[in-house]
């Protein structure tokens, strides 16, 4: 993940760091190196843009071009503007109210979000204790209710009973009754994913949404598709209220411009990242550790 980024970065900080002094214009044609670093790795133009203005704009302030290491300075500075771009701090799952807690999955078919639904469970389950109940309020696909049940029981975690005919809303009803009867503490609703954002997908999440009232709404998205990801993102945003992104493939994803644009363009921030298709494989998302990662 990141390694080219990672590669390109090295190199130009390599170079400030191999000179004593800086002058305004050194500072300014390496950060020109770096938004194209960032562009090449798929960073979304108005992002990289902003970055490198910004960091530009510190960076050229005399204290740093004063100081005796003028380049270690221009890396921190950057390293922080990577964080600031990343979302700042670990952004937690509120699942801290009155029992159950309930996180809505969202997010297009094939993104991912059926294995994040039972990742999470299993996760909630073993590091917190939790006892959780999953639940498919996926219709459509014929096949994914009965996937949730079979993930379901490979990570120890219940699943709702499956009564055919039901629909969405009616399935998260039932949901949330049986969690309220059974003193579960947190409830993951899977709705159901189609290939494009449309009017009908969108008008089933907020229905959903209404009758459960979640805490968490979490959009899974494939890091793999890059700006599409983003894109994607910024549709579901409008229409719900997101409370966080989930990355999928992030194994897969040597460039990374998903990671690096989604807070920025969405306001929204990646709260866990999928690094492979096994159930323990979700960790949260540290923007300080990923920014680390990159810079070396
Ligand atoms: P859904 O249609 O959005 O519910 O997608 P699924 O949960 O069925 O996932 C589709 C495929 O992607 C499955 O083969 C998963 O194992 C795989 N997958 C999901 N998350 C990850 C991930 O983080 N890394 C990798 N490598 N594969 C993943």
């Amino acid at each position: 993940m990141f390694d080219s980024l990672s590669d390109r970065l090295g190199n130009v900080f390599d170079k400030l760091r191999g000179r004593g002094a800086l002058s305004e214009a050194d500072v300014r044609s390496a950060m020109r190196e770096v938004r194209v670093a960032l562009l090449e790795a798929d960073v979304a133009l108005p992002v990289a843009r902003d970055f490198v203005d910004k960091a530009t704009e510190k960076a050229v302030g005399q204290e740093v071009l004063r100081s005796v290491t003028p380049g270690q300075m221009v890396v921190k500075i950057v390293n922080d503007a990577l964080i600031e771009m990343l979302g700042s701090d670990t952004a937690e799952l509120n699942v801290a109210v009155n029992p159950p807690a309930v996180i809505m999955m969202v997010g297009l078919q094939g993104s991912g979000k059926t294995t994040t639904t039972a990742k999470l469970a299993k996760r909630l389950t073993e590091k917190e204790r939790k006892k959780v109940l999953m639940a498919s309020l996926d219709v459509a696909r014929p096949a994914a209710q009965e996937q949730l049940a079979v993930l379901g029981r490979q990570a120890n975690v219940e699943t709702l009973p499956i009564v055919t005919g039901q629909q969405p809303v009616d399935i998260a009803k039932r949901a949330l009754q049986s969690a309220r009867l059974q003193g579960f503490d947190v409830v993951l609703l899977d709705t159901a994913g189609r290939l494009h954002v449309d009017d009908a997908l969108m008008g089933e999440m907020k229905a959903v949404a209404a009758a459960s009232s979640p805490t968490e709404t979490l959009l899974v998205v494939d890091s793999l598709t890059g700006q599409d990801a983003v894109n994607v993102a910024k549709g579901f945003a409008g229409e719900v209220d997101l409370t966080g992104v989930v990355l999928t493939r992030m194994d897969g994803d040597a460039r990374g411009g998903a990671a690096l644009s989604m807070r920025a363009v969405t306001g929204k921030p990646i709260k866990f990242a999928g690094v492979g298709e096994g159930l323990d494989a979700i960790e949260p998302f540290h923007p300080q550790r990923v920014a680390g990662r990159i810079l070396g």
